[in-house]
């Protein structure tokens, strides 16, 4: 009896995650409000219903203008029009079926979605949902996010990175009453797979799959665009230290177009900034009253030397100055009184190297550190794997990579996917110890 109600239930779940496969709900134009909006039918018939009322149909070319009069959805076509309290349901009525939507605060081409949508009104702006074939939004962000013109093995990594995530997060919003929202806040989804068929046949000949961890949950499967050679610990962009996050080496990123960038800003600026963040440009006044040892000579001055063998070869120049041995911040030692001429500037030095990535920032050894992810966000810079230099006023910024660093190169996903590697030993190539299973593998697996 008990073999039979696991049996059932396991055909009930299996059949639940088919369900739950299927299709996701979208929020379109998330965080934007929206005062109206047009919907242009391109392939397949659409019914426009009110509760279960058809109210009209529409076919390819038809034009529907969505709009609000007295807080009451107001749809009109030269096939019908209503106006409604209630949610307003746009039904395709065969497999191959998508339209188009633009309103007044779209910038660029209007936006394509494949399947339904249901229309609604939230404080006084649209509230738009395109419940869609999940393989098909998996193609949708995949163009989206992943780029045009790859190889079709890097697609299939991208799907099943995407997908992965869609499935993980799968119940992020549903107390607003849809999945997931088409802004970065989850996964980008401006539009419906329209400009490269292989994106979609590779989300399709990948369905299902996702990407799990050594205890078979689902992975966070992050990406960005280049890693510059070497990728991050996840604990060095964000706070956890996770398995499957390790910092690689990654020759595939090397060369490709988002490998390097370089950056220019004023010495007083960055001298700024870095005064602002706790660091310290003047050690010397902070020293005094500084006791002089009485047995030697009295100076006049005390300067903060970094480099000793630079002030003996311009002891002629100076009049009578103690050399002040810094080693930390705020350790300062003296040893030698020079006679020496006048006061001598030494320059401040800002290099600060990266052969291999480093977490923190450091300068002149000062034990203040700064997290380079902050200096990557504060200076908007494109990734944290940056070398600087001095060059007469201006700070040089030298950097290499694009992105985070954290997970799947996808520049060098797409090199390697060039050199014949299949989409599962890329994937295994950035996230360490993964494999990769079928969701519904997954879910039965969660239940045992
Ligand atoms: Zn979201």
């Amino acid at each position: 009896m008990l073999t039979k109600i696991i049996r059932i239930t396991i055909i009930f779940f299996f059949v639940s995650c088919n369900v739950y496969a299927q299709n996701i709900n979208i929020a379109l134009f998330h965080g934007v409000s929206i005062p109206s909006f047009t919907c242009t039918v391109h392939e397949g018939k659409y019914d426009v219903l009110v509760g279960n009322e058809v109210i009209f149909s529409l076919e390819p070319n038809d034009v529907v203008e969505f709009s609000i009069r007295r807080n009451k959805i107001h749809v009109s076509s030269k096939k019908g029009s209503t106006t409604s309290n209630s949610p307003v349901f746009i039904r395709g009525l065969q497999d191959i079926c998508f339209f188009t939507l633009s309103h007044p605060l779209l910038k660029g081409k209007p936006r394509s979605y494949d399947n339904d949508m249901f229309v609604s009104l939230e404080q006084g702006s649209f509230k738009i949902i395109n419940d869609v074939n999940f393989e098909k939004y998996i193609a949708g962000v995949v163009e989206s996010e992943g780029g045009s013109k790859a190889p079709l093995e890097y697609y299939k990594a991208q799907a099943i990175l995407c997908r992965t995530y869609a499935s993980k997060y799968y119940t992020k919003h549903l107390h607003e009453g849809f999945n997931l929202c088409d802004a970065e806040h989850c996964q980008a989804y401006k539009s419906r797979c329209s400009y490269n068929p292989a994106i979609l046949d590779a989300a399709l000949q990948t369905a299902g799959l996702v990407v799990v961890d050594s205890s078979r949950n689902l992975i966070s499967a992050t990406f960005y665009a280049n890693s510059g050679g070497q990728t991050v610990n996840s604990e060095d962009v964000w706070l956890t230290a996770v398995p499957y996050l390790r910092s690689i080496q990654d020759t595939f990123s090397i060369g490709m177009k988002g490998y390097e960038w370089h950056k220019e800003i004023s010495v007083q600026e960055w001298k700024q900034y870095l005064q602002s963040k706790g660091f310290s440009f003047e050690p010397y006044q902070t020293f005094t009253p500084f006791t002089i040892d009485s047995s030697k000579t009295p100076c006049d001055s005390l300067v903060y030397i970094e480099d000793e063998q630079s002030m003996r070869d311009s002891l002629y120049s100076a009049d009578s100055l103690a050399i002040v041995t810094i080693d930390s911040c705020q350790q300062y030692t003296y040893d030698t009184i020079w006679h020496v001429k006048s006061q001598i500037n030494f320059p401040i030095d800002y290099t600060f190297e990266q052969k291999e990535r480093k977490k923190y920032f450091s300068f002149r050894e000062c034990d203040t550190l700064l997290r380079l992810r902050e200096i990557r966000s504060d200076w908007k810079l494109r990734s944290t794997f940056f070398t600087i230099t001095q060059n007469n006023n201006t700070i040089v910024f030298n950097g290499k990579g694009y992105g985070h660093g954290v997970g799947l190169s996808q520049e060098g996903a797409m090199r390697m996917a060039d050199l014949q590697y299949t989409y599962d030993q890329i994937i295994k190539y950035y996230f360490t110890g993964v494999q990769i299973m079928s969701i519904q593998a997954v879910r039965f697996f969660q239940i045992e």
